[in-house]
Formats: structure tokens, C-alpha cells, sequence
């Protein structure tokens, strides 16, 4: 009962379906998070990447708007000094057709930099444009004194506005103005305020690459940390499932193998899965040994009486066929009798009487057998000394102890032959010498008992 009651009280425990679940399913999740911080990570490095290109980009217009800058002045003096029409033609295509500064601020906004140095980009521009305007009447004031004809002028230099006084000026201080005005201070105030604003840009474009970038990495750093984190924790959880594995279900697996195979009760370790496994295991090891315990005692015994049946006889006198013992065989006399006057189910009850004063009246370790209808034998074993006292002894008092009627059983009387192995020639003769005394107390009256003397007597 408390194998079995442990068993089901063991039966509790760690469940490692439940248990695997979890941890798969937390495995899992730490993988989703993982991948979705890879994607996140990747987005952080493009975002670093993007800042990075945006500003060499804007650095490349910005150094683009002060070179076309200093194009359009060095073309200008080039006029303003000789007069030679192609720089004009050099200045005008510069301005008209490629209009780098134009191009630089506009491709510099597409980037989306800073406010700020968007107002610088714009700034410097605006200078350049109202540089151009005094380029304009300088480039008009030197095709004057060079007396070029006006109508082949560009539209903007023929339209730069000249005072009174300049119209009225000499064909040599025409262009000396000219020259004042692209080599004097006030130009190159204008230049140093392009260049100013420029630079200044360029320091805006800097600080702002410098957050953008600090922003992006402490992001791309958090979200790195994380991933160890998570790496971790998915190496815990792996271990975990290895471990909770290897502890609750292979370990007692190779347990429960070996027991199994050795037919032994398995104990009950492990997962709650693998101790219902053990314990249902044991509970049929249990009931199939009850299963085979009954059966051979069913096979060795006499089902009405309790005692030895007849092949438990035939196996004890093989198994001890050359040692010492004492074969006493009883048969109860006239017997027929009270199954005839009384009825079978009397007949039963001696037999059971009889059975149960013999097998009480001899020790344990001696056979008591039922061996035929009426028939029964104990075998004495270890009789060493021939002890016909104590065999006398013990027949007589269980012919006492039968002689009267008890519970409503009557009296029986019994014929008993005894043989001792040391009186015959061969053991396998015990059975014959204990019969023929027993026939011999039979032929003399019945009730009693005769020892086998050997084969003088017969
Ligand atoms: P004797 O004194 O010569 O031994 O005569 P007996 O009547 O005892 O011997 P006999 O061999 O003629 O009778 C034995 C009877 O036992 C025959 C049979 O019907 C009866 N018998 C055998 N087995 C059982 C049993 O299991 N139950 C009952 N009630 N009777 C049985
Ligand atoms: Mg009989």
C-alpha cells in the first residue's frame, strides 16, 4: 500500500511539457526581439551612414558655391583688365548656364540640413547676387571704354545702371572705375562676407553632422547592448533546456532502462512525466509478480484444503531425493462414509479438519500434502537421527486432537504408515515402505499408525 500510495504522491513535480513549453516559447520570444533589434541596429547604422554622406555632399556644395564665386570674380577682373570679350562670355555662361551657386544652395537644401546653415548658404548667395551687380556695371563700364558695341552686350550688362556722371566720364576713367569697382574695398568686403558665410556654413554643416551622428550611435550603442543582453538570455535559456533536459528526462530515462530491463521496480526521479512513467511501470511490476505469486501458489497447492498438492509432493521428494527425512502418509478411514450419511460438503469439511491438525501439529518446515481424495503426507526433512518418538508423539496427538466432534464436524480417525529413509535401500522407495505400512495398519483394523521396519517386516 505505501509503495503504492508513494507512488502517486510522486507522481508531483516538475512537469517538463509545461516546463519545456515556457522555456521554448521564452526562447522564442528573446529571437523575435533579437531579430527586430538587428533590423532596428541596421536602421541606426544607415541613419549614421546617411548623416555622414549628407554632409560630405553639402561640404561638396558648399566648397562648389565659393568656387563659382570666385569664377565669376576672376572672369570679371580678366574683362575689367583686358577687356577680352570671352571672359565676359565665361562670367555670363557661368551665370546663366551652369549657375553653380544656384545649384550648390539648392542641392545643400535637399539635404535638410540646420536652419542654420541654411541662413548661412542663403546669405552667402545673396551676397554673390548683389556682387554680380556691381560686376554687371563694371563689366558695361569697361565695353564703354572699350568702345564695344552695346547691342552685343548681354541683356544684363547693357541694363547695369551707370549714373549721369559715369555716361559723362572718358573712355580711360570709364574702365579705370571699372577696375575700382571688381579690386576695391567694397569688393572685397563682399568677398569676405561670401567667404564668412560660407565658412560659417560649413562650421553649422559640422556641429549638425556631429548631433545627428552622436544621436544615431548612443541609439545604435543602446540598441547593441541590448542584443548582448538578449544573447544572454537566450544562452540561459538554452543552457536551462539542455540542463532540464539532461536532469528530468535522459538521466532517469537511462535509469528507468536499466531497471526495466532487470524487471525491478524503477525509482521514481526525474520530470513528473517520466515519475507517472516509472510508477505506472512499477504498478504493472507489482501486479503482474502479485499476478505470478498466485498463480504458483495455486499451482502448489490443493485449492479445498490449503495445504501442498500432489506436485508439490513429487517436487520436495525430488528436490531432497538424498537427504534424511521422514515420509508419514495418512489416510482417513472409511471416508466414503460421511460423504455417503452426511453429503459431500461434509466430506469437504473433514478434509479440511484433518488438513488443518496436521499442518498445526508439524513445523513449518515440514510438507503437509494432500495427495489423493483422502490422502495425505508430511514430509519431515533433516531427520538425521531416526526420531520415531517425536513422529509418534506427533500422530498421536493429532489422532487426539480428532477425535472429537468439533463444530459440527465428527470424529475422524486416521491410518498413518511411516517409512525413514535410513530403513530403506533407495529413497525412491519411501513412498512404497510408508504405503505398505500404512496397508498394513489398514489390514489390522485401521486407527492407527505403523513405522516402516524395513524388508523383514514386509
Ligand atoms: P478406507 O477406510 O479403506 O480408506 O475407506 P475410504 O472410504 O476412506 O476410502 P475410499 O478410497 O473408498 O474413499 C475415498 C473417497 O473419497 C472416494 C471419493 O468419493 C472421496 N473423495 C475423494 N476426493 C474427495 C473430495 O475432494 N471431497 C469429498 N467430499 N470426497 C472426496
Ligand atoms: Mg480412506
Amino acid at each position: 500500500m505505501s509503495a503504492h500510495s508513494s507512488d502517486r504522491r510522486e507522481r508531483r513535480g516538475i512537469s517538463i511539457g509545461f516546463t519545456n513549453f515556457l522555456l521554448i516559447v521564452i526562447a522564442l520570444g528573446i529571437s523575435c526581439w533579437l531579430i527586430l533589434s538587428t533590423v532596428e541596429s541596421t536602421v541606426g547604422y544607415q541613419e549614421m551612414e546617411d548623416a555622414t554622406e549628407a554632409y560630405i555632399q553639402a561640404q561638396k556644395d558648399v566648397t562648389q558655391l565659393q568656387n563659382a564665386s570666385d569664377e565669376l570674380t576672376r572672369q570679371v577682373r580678366v574683362f575689367a583688365v583686358t577687356g577680352n570679350r570671352e571672359a565676359m562670355d565665361a562670367f555670363m555662361y557661368e551665370v546663366e548656364v551652369a549657375r553653380n551657386r544656384e545649384k550648390a544652395v539648392e542641392d545643400i537644401e535637399s539635404l535638410q540640413p540646420s536652419g542654420e546653415s541654411r541662413a548661412f548658404v542663403e546669405q552667402a548667395l545673396k551676397y554673390s547676387m548683389e556682387l554680380v551687380q556691381i560686376e554687371y556695371r563694371a563689366m558695361r563700364l569697361t565695353a564703354l571704354g572699350l568702345g564695344m558695341d552695346e547691342t552685343q552686350l548681354p541683356e544684363q550688362v547693357r541694363n547695369a545702371r551707370l549714373s549721369d556722371d559715369e555716361f559723362a566720364m572718358d573712355a580711360e576713367a570709364k574702365r579705370k572705375l571699372a577696375r575700382n569697382l571688381v579690386f576695391d574695398e567694397e569688393y572685397q568686403a563682399y568677398k569676405d562676407s561670401i567667404r564668412q558665410s560660407v565658412a560659417q556654413c560649413s562650421e553649422a554643416l559640422i556641429e549638425g553632422t556631429k548631433i545627428r551622428q552622436t544621436t544615431s550611435s548612443s541609439r545604435l550603442l543602446s540598441i547593441l547592448r541590448r542584443q548582448q543582453v538578449l544573447i544572454i538570455g537566450l544562452l540561459v535559456t538554452i543552457a536551462a533546456l539542455v540542463g532540464l533536459h539532461l536532469a528530468l528526462v535522459m538521466g532517469p530515462m537511462h535509469r528507468m532502462v536499466r531497471h526495466v530491463k532487470a524487471q525491478e521496480r524503477v525509482p521514481l526521479h526525474g520530470s513528473r512525466e517520466m515519475k507517472y512513467l516509472a510508477s505506472a511501470f512499477n504498478e504493472m511490476l507489482d501486479k503482474s509478480q502479485r499476478d505470478k505469486a498466485l498463480l504458483s501458489y495455486e499451482a502448489s497447492h490443493d485449492a479445498l484444503t490449503g495445504v501442498y498438492n500432489r506436485k508439490s509432493y513429487e517436487s520436495v521428494m525430488e528436490t531432497h531425493h538424498n537427504q534424511e527425512l521422514a515420509l508419514i502418509l495418512v489416510d482417513i478411514d472409511e471416508f466414503k462414509r460421511y460423504n455417503d450419511q452426511f453429503g459431500h460438503e461434509m466430506g469437504d469439511k473433514v478434509l479440511k479438519r484433518v488438513a488443518g491438525v496436521l499442518t498445526s501439529s508439524f513445523r513449518s518446515d515440514d510438507y503437509v500434502c494432500r495427495i489423493g481424495g483422502d490422502e495425505f503426507c508430511v514430509i519431515m526433512l533433516n531427520m538425521r537421527d531416526n526420531l520415531e518418538f517425536v513422529v509418534r508423539h506427533k500422530i498421536t496427538s493429532v489422532m487426539e486432537n480428532l477425535k472429537p466432534e468439533k463444530d459440527g464436524v465428527p470424529s475422524v480417525t486416521l491410518s498413518v504408515g511411516v517409512a525413514f529413509t535410513e530403513d530403506v535401500s533407495d529413497n525412491s522407495r519411501l513412498f512404497q515402505a510408508a504405503d505398505q505400512a500404512l496397508y498394513s495398519v489398514k489390514g489390522h483394523g485401521r486407527n492407527g499408525y505403523r513405522v516402516y521396519a524395513g524388508k523383514d517386516q514386509a
